[in-house]
């Protein structure tokens, strides 16, 4: 692929294509986790007694001990070998929202010169990549470069098939040669102990006697875009920056939505049937697919599971699902906004908490006592969203989330919080002291009759909030579609942890003047005096909510990543991540330096595309086209007749329009001398963005206006409809 192929080229390619073959997909019980070694398979291989250990390992995130680890790795190893596997490799996701693998052979010589299948505890345990080249914020020196990474048991091994071989891989943590987090992994198990530890202290004191340990729970929503790889090939910004860098908006885009759940193409059936077949046999459960909003558009959500697994299968969701594109002769776009104008992509992460013992504490529950515990719960959520609601929109910053975020297709860029109208008005309720217990004489004979047969799945969504309660979870509407899913779910187990730790010490301190309903329900007044201003159920794309959530509630609108990175610096955000041990300061800060870095490398990745395909493919084409009319002029002229110039002027002006635009934006994209990453940003957002726009603009004009036939890059309408 080089992005130099012609956009008539590509479309005859794609017109004369012969249909490729597949193979037929498979009953579900012959597929399922074929390639994952869970704790099924594991049952099978070892002891009891070994067996018992991993399973509270996986079940409670309790270390392992050095014996059972051997064990483990010996039956893995036997497993891997009898799927083909020579190989085994620890994969882990550094700071980066990519996946990273380091492979090794299960080789080992002996000194008779044979060579035998190695695997042992250690190897299964502990690996060392050479970790220099992955971002680390300067949290190592250049001279102590060594990283460690080491297997979670938690998350299953898998085998990865290639076209002629077969590799074992073991999900790692990563961390520095001084212990400090280098991936998105280790915070992602620190936060989900640090909220286990803090609705442990809740539930106890809402007088539970046996609490299983917590986890937190996600399923992610994928949104994605298909185009033929052959447009790609024409197109080294899609190629190169996963988005176009221009593009004139077709005659017909989204404007009817008559391609939202309609009749999937045939050919992109075809490759959903074979991706999710891939994904059963790697046991992940997907559940849904469909087309979206946007044409071109697809999504795929699989079932929820524990937040750690899930984040790990999401990576390999988005692996496979590029690599099983690319085999059905597609591109897969992540990117958050591929194509300007036109709906962009998401990701919307559903998450829950709970247990064995009490089940979803996000589930209302048909009882008054999980009425009490749920309301927690809740309230937790919504002091955390208002709390730390710069944070959440610092995880979900990104240079391709810019573009939607705030747009008006997408959660604006304000974080509030959803709860539908029955659950709304029961906060309003409490923050007004309207439903107090009976004990305090209050209005209202409590027992909470208002929420006891709490509505699961309330009829209507807001689709334009950011942050939805919808039913038994909340679903963060606003992640991006390329990223990891960690960093949010970090920020939300944190914020979680936060807020139960502040309502167990007041709600400790109420419980010894009154009744647990009195209690539960002032502790809860008073959270929403202090953060009920987060809840919002109108229309957050509106202007008015855009003034009056800044102006009446405080809230905080934050548009680009150079504004929203800069809250990993804040004090409260330090001290939320020191306090409940998910991070400490110096691995902040190092995160805070390397999404700022990453940020600035997109933007002038951009840049550079930007001015190469503006002189190399569409100046050309514009000087062609002008060439063509002013011979023509000039021949007419010979006539004794004038030729209207209008169009010859038009694309003179925007050619040089074009030109003083990359001109300038060349002179800016080599500046490099920044006082700190944050002035960085400052010009990524302020100088450089603007004027990529503004060479956009006069790109697009020239557009539509060259003749058809010798336009370079295939256009929007060709990308968007022909498959
Ligand atoms: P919608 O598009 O209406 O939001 P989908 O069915 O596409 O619904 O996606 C809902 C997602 O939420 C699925 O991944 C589903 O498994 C997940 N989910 C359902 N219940 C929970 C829960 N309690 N905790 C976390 N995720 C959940
Ligand atoms: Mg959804």
């Amino acid at each position: 692929m080089s992005g130099n192929q012609t956009r008539l080229q590509a479309i005859d390619q794609i017109t004369n294509r012969a249909p490729l073959s597949f193979e037929k997909t498979k009953p579900l019980n012959q597929i399922w986790a074929t390639d994952v070694f869970n704790l099924q398979k594991m049952e099978d291989a070892v002891s009891k007694n070994a067996f018992k250990a991993i399973k509270k390992t996986v079940q409670t995130g309790q270390a392992l001990d050095a014996t059972t680890a051997d064990v483990i790795a010996a039956a893995m190893k036997e497993w891997a070998l009898s799927k083909g596997a020579k190989y085994f490799s620890h994969v882990f996701y550094p700071m980066t929202n990519i996946t990273a693998e380091k492979h090794d052979a299960f080789i080992l010589t002996n000194s008779e010169g044979n060579a035998i299948n190695e695997f042992t505890g250690s190897l299964l345990i502990k690996g060392e990549p050479d970790g220099s080249s992955f971002p680390n914020g300067s949290l190592r020196m250049t001279n102590a470069a060594r990283g460690y990474t080491a297997w979670d048991p938690t998350s299953p091994a898998y085998i990865q098939h290639t076209a002629n071989g077969a590799t074992l891989m073991i999900p790692s943590v990563f961390m520095s040669w001084t212990g400090e987090a280098l991936d998105k992994k280790i915070p992602l198990l620190r936060s989900n102990s640090a909220m286990d530890k803090a609705a442990q202290k809740v539930l106890k004191l809402m007088g539970e006697k046996d609490i299983a340990t917590l986890n937190s729970s996600c399923g992610p929503e994928q949104e994605y875009f298909l185009i033929d790889e052959n447009f790609a090939n024409s197109r080294p910004d899609l190629l190169f920056a996963g988005r176009t860098l221009f593009g004139a908006a077709p005659a017909k885009g989204q404007q009817f939505d008559d391609h939202y759940f309609g009749a999937i193409p045939a050919r992109v059936q075809v490759f959903m049937q074979d991706f999710e077949d891939k994904l059963y046999k790697l046991g992940i459960p997907a559940k849904t697919h469909h087309n979206e909003v946007a044409p071109g558009q697809f999504e795929i959500a699989p079932y929820y599971g524990a937040a750690n697994v899930g984040a790990d299968q999401q990576q390999l969701l988005m692996t496979v699902m590029k690599q099983t594109a690319k085999e059905h002769g597609f591109l897969c776009l992540l990117h958050e906004k591929p194509f300007a104008g036109i709906n962009g992509s998401g990701k919307h992460v559903n998450w829950s908490v709970g247990n064995s013992t009490q089940g979803n504490l996000l589930d209302p529950g048909k009882t008054p006592h999980d009425n009490l515990q749920f309301l927690l719960f809740c309230g937790a959520v919504i002091r955390g969203v208002h709390k730390y609601g710069p944070l959440l929109r610092a995880v979900i910053a990104s240079a391709g989330n810019d573009h939607r975020l705030g747009a008006n297709e997408a959660p604006p860029a304000i974080l509030s919080v959803y709860l539908g109208d029955q659950l709304e008005k029961v906060f309003a309720d409490i923050q007004e002291g309207k439903l107090t217990d009976s004990t305090n004489g209050g209005e209202m004979d409590l027992g909470l009759e208002q929420i006891l047969n709490f509505e699961r799945d309330p009829g209507d969504r807001n689709r334009t909030s950011p942050f939805a309660f919808t039913g038994n979870r909340f679903e963060f509407r606003a992640v991006g579609s390329e990223q990891s899913i960690s960093g949010p779910l970090v920020a939300m187990n944190t914020m979680l942890a936060d807020s139960l730790n502040w309502i167990a010490e007041k709600l400790e301190a109420a419980l010894k003047t009154q009744d647990q309903t009195a209690a539960v329900i002032s502790v809860l007044k008073e959270l929403m005096e202090l953060h009920g201003n987060a809840v919002f159920g109108g229309d957050g794309y509106s202007e008015e909510w855009h003034r009056a959530a800044v102006e009446e509630r405080g809230l905080k609108n934050i548009p680009t990543t150079a504004d929203a990175l800069p809250a990993f610096k804040s004090a409260e955000v330090i001290e939320l991540f020191t306090s409940t041990g998910v991070l400490t300061a110096v691995e902040l800060a190092s995160r805070y330096e390397v999404y700022a870095e990453q940020y600035n490398l997109a933007i002038e990745v951009e840049a550079k595309l930007v001015s190469d395909i503006a002189k190399t493919k569409i100046y050309p084409a514009a000087i062609a086209y002008l060439s063509e009319l002013t011979h023509a002029s000039a021949s007419v002229a010979d006539l004794g007749i004038e030729l209207d110039a209008t169009i010859t002027k038009q694309v003179a002006e925007h050619t040089n329009g074009l030109l003083a635009a990359v001109a300038k934006l060349e002179t800016e994209v080599v500046k490099h001398d920044f006082a700190d990453v944050e002035a960085h940003m400052r010009h990524s957002a302020d100088v450089l963005c603007p004027l990529m726009l503004e060479a956009r603009v006069h790109g697009d004009a020239l557009e539509l206006l060259v003749a058809d036939e010798l336009w370079p890059l295939p256009k929007y309408s060709e990308m968007l409809f022909i498959k």
